[in-house]
Formats: C-alpha cells, sequence, structure tokens
C-alpha cells in the first residue's frame, strides 16, 4: 500500500478534507488492492448511518415517456405509436394511487420524459384533453391526487423550472434529477448525450441549484459506464459535493451502473464493471462521508448485498406494484428478499419516506404533519409497511 494513499485515507478518517487528487491516487490504489479502500469506507459508513439501511415503498407512475431529448441508453423514451408509450390519464393516474395504497406503498414516483410537450403534437392533446398546458401542470395534479389518498409524491421530470419546482415543492417531499456527469466531453458528437440538451452540465447544475435556492431536499447522481472517465466521474462527485455545501438540500446521491438495452444506440456496450462500480461506491463515501448513497438492488441482481459492505446505506424505491420503466428488463427484488440479504450482511432493514429524516425540516409543514401521522421517529412506521 502506497504510505500517501495510507495517509489520506488516515485523514478522511480523522475529518480532514480531502482533494480531487489524493481521491484519484486512492483510485488508482484500490485498482491493484481495493481492501483499504472498503474498509475506510466500511467505517464512515458505520460512523454516519449505524447497521441501517433504508429503501421506499414507492409506486413508479410512468405519467409520460414521450421526450424531447434523446439518450443513447435511454430505453424508457418512447414515440407514438410505440407499444410502451404511456400518456397516465387522470383515470389511470387515480386507479394507480388506489391499488398503490393497497399495496401499502408510501411514494407515488412521478417520472415524465422531458417537456414532451415542446416537440409531439400527441402530448399536447394529451395534456389538453386532460385539461392542462404543460406537463409540469399535470404533475402538479398527479401530486395533489396523490397526496390526498396518503401516498408521497417526489418527482422527476427533468430540468423542470424554477417556477414549476416551486409550486411542485408544495406537495412534493422531494424531488429528483440526476447530475449523470458533470463533463462535456459526454455531450460532444458521438457521446450519449449529444442528442440530449437537458443533459448539458450547466443545464442539470442551474436545476440542481434552483432546487438549493428553493430548499428542496434533492436526490441527485451519477450514471456510471457510459463512456466517463474517471476523473470526470470524481470531478461530479465534487461537484455534488459543492452544492450541498452551497445549498446543504442534497438528500441522496444515485449511483446508477449503466446496463445496455437492446433497442438503443448503446446496446452492444458492456455493462459497467462491477468491480469499478464497487470502487466508485467506496470513493463517493470518502468524499461525501455523511451523505446518503444509493445503488439500485434490481441492476446488479446477483450481488447487491455485497455493496453494503462498500458504503451504501439506501436501496431506493423498491416497488411492489410497478416495474422499472426505466430499467424494464430488471424486476424489482421482493422487499422480503432484501430484509434478508439485509439482515444476513448484519444490517436492519427500514423503510424510509421520500425525504430522509435529516430533511423534514425543508418539507413544507402540512406534509411534515402527514407523514408524522405514520411514522415512527421520522421513518415509516412498520405496521404501515410489512
Ligand atoms: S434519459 Fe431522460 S432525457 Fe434522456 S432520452 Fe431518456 S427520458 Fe429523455
Amino acid at each position: 500500500m502506497n504510505s500517501l494513499v495510507l495517509e489520506s485515507l488516515n485523514g478522511i478518517l480523522e475529518d480532514k478534507s480531502v482533494s480531487s487528487q489524493d481521491i484519484m491516487e486512492i483510485y488508482s490504489n484500490a485498482l491493484c488492492d481495493p481492501g483499504e479502500l472498503f474498509l475506510t469506507s466500511q467505517i464512515l459508513r458505520k460512523r454516519f448511518k449505524g447497521n441501517f439501511v433504508t429503501f421506499s415503498k414507492k409506486a413508479f407512475f410512468n405519467i409520460a415517456n414521450l421526450c424531447r431529448d434523446t439518450c443513447s441508453y435511454c430505453t424508457y423514451k418512447s414515440e407514438p405509436g410505440d407499444d410502451k408509450l404511456s400518456l397516465m390519464s387522470k383515470q389511470q393516474v387515480s386507479e394507480l394511487v388506489t391499488l398503490a395504497k393497497q399495496y401499502g406503498c408510501i411514494e407515488a414516483l412521478f417520472v415524465t420524459g422531458e417537456v414532451p410537450e415542446q416537440k409531439y403534437n400527441k402530448a399536447r392533446d394529451w395534456l389538453r384533453q386532460n385539461g392542462f398546458e404543460s406537463t409540469a401542470e399535470y404533475l402538479v395534479y398527479c401530486s395533489e391526487i396523490a397526496l390526498e389518498s396518503g401516498l408521497f409524491p417526489h418527482t422527476n421530470a427533468g430540468n423542470l423550472s424554477y417556477d414549476d419546482m416551486k409550486e411542485l415543492q408544495k406537495t412534493n417531499v422531494s424531488m429528483g434529477v440526476m447530475l449523470e456527469n458533470i463533463s462535456d466531453r459526454l455531450t460532444e458528437k458521438g457521446m450519449p448525450h449529444h442528442m440530449a440538451p437537458s443533459k448539458r452540465p450547466h443545464a442539470r447544475l442551474a436545476v440542481l441549484e434552483n432546487a438549493g435556492r428553493l430548499k428542496i431536499p434533492m436526490t441527485t447522481g451519477i450514471l456510471l459506464g457510459i463512456g466517463e472517465t474517471v476523473h470526470e466521474v470524481i470531478d461530479s462527485l465534487f461537484a455534488i459535493k459543492k452544492l450541498h455545501q452551497k445549498y446543504g438540500n442534497i438528500q441522496e446521491i444515485i449511483l446508477q451502473n449503466f446496463q445496455p438495452k437492446p433497442d438503443t444506440a448503446m446496446h452492444d456496450v458492456s455493462p459497467a464493471d462491477e468491480r469499478y462500480f464497487k470502487i466508485i461506491v467506496a470513493i463517493s463515501r470518502l468524499i461525501m462521508p455523511q451523505m446518503n448513497i444509493q445503488i439500485p438492488p434490481n441492476l446488479s441482481p446477483e450481488s447487491y448485498q455485497d455493496f453494503l459492505s462498500v458504503g451504501i446505506n439506501d436501496w431506493g424505491g423498491i416497488s411492489p406494484l410497478t416495474p422499472d420503466f426505466v430499467n424494464p428488463e430488471f424486476s424489482w427484488p421482493a422487499i422480503d428478499a432484501v430484509n434478508e440479504h439485509s439482515k444476513n450482511a448484519g444490517f436492519v432493514l427500514q423503510c424510509r419516506f421520500p425525504v430522509y429524516p435529516e430533511y423534514f425540516g425543508m418539507v413544507n409543514p402540512e406534509l411534515q404533519d402527514k407523514m408524522a401521522a405514520i411514522a415512527d421517529d421520522k421513518l415509516v412506521g412498520e405496521k404501515y409497511w410489512r
């Protein structure tokens, strides 16, 4: 083990600040021997998150999967006439809300493509038929319906404007937008975000800045394995850290491993390498020791439990009811199985709200009262989700 690396790891444990150069050295060293890195991330994880691992019991509302943009890896986006086209009507939303309640879901995850109405007549007609001018306006309505029935909304609809987020903040306990990566290189010709203006780093950062100004508990994250360099990943993590230092509202980071989809331009690109993925998870814990760090268990179906030993403390949203429309080939594991795997690894599984306990104070007081009615120490009371 390189003595400088050891010194950096010890420094992190003593709460000293760490530079991106230090992290790069730790990464390079871990390629040969990740043992010390994993040990350090485990110590930090235990120090700040104890022996708990959380998840959110959700229903995935695929509100509108038409999208103005095109990312080379995306199978979520549809075109008019596709079998997978989803433009949920008010009635479909209400029906799914009812079903989600029957299944004991807590979170209503509302997802759309990027401003569908900007590109598609079909989307404009759908909005008009339902009585709305914009997707964002419709999302406000859907959030109200969900909230009235006792579900807690979390919206991920791409680059929402400041005003739209301000409106949604009244009903959403948190919101999400993936940074994906801070690198402009990934938007160049031939790269995955070339045809996706909303994924320009400055555009994503602007949305995250607005969420910070509005004090919205925000989920963001990075997509790994799409052609990025390690430097770009490290820069992305430091960019998120900087935002959080400025506004204090980044409630969690999702680290998502790329999985190729047959109907996309990147169908023949290999999935993110698992060793690389684990090392990135561990260095994320080093860069932000107190952050909530999540990997989606369905994207590592054979090995997700192994990630508990490299620094994660959350499994994200798991649905007993609806598919993962972003990764439809990967079904959610059963909550009982996740519970069992977590227990076998020495962790207690807890169900959280779409907002983490430490961010409750940022949420509209009326929503806080609604959560308090079913909460046990700011987590979902066991009888409401088991
Ligand atoms: S990843 Fe999001 S922005 Fe990119 S094409 Fe898919 S839906 Fe659109």
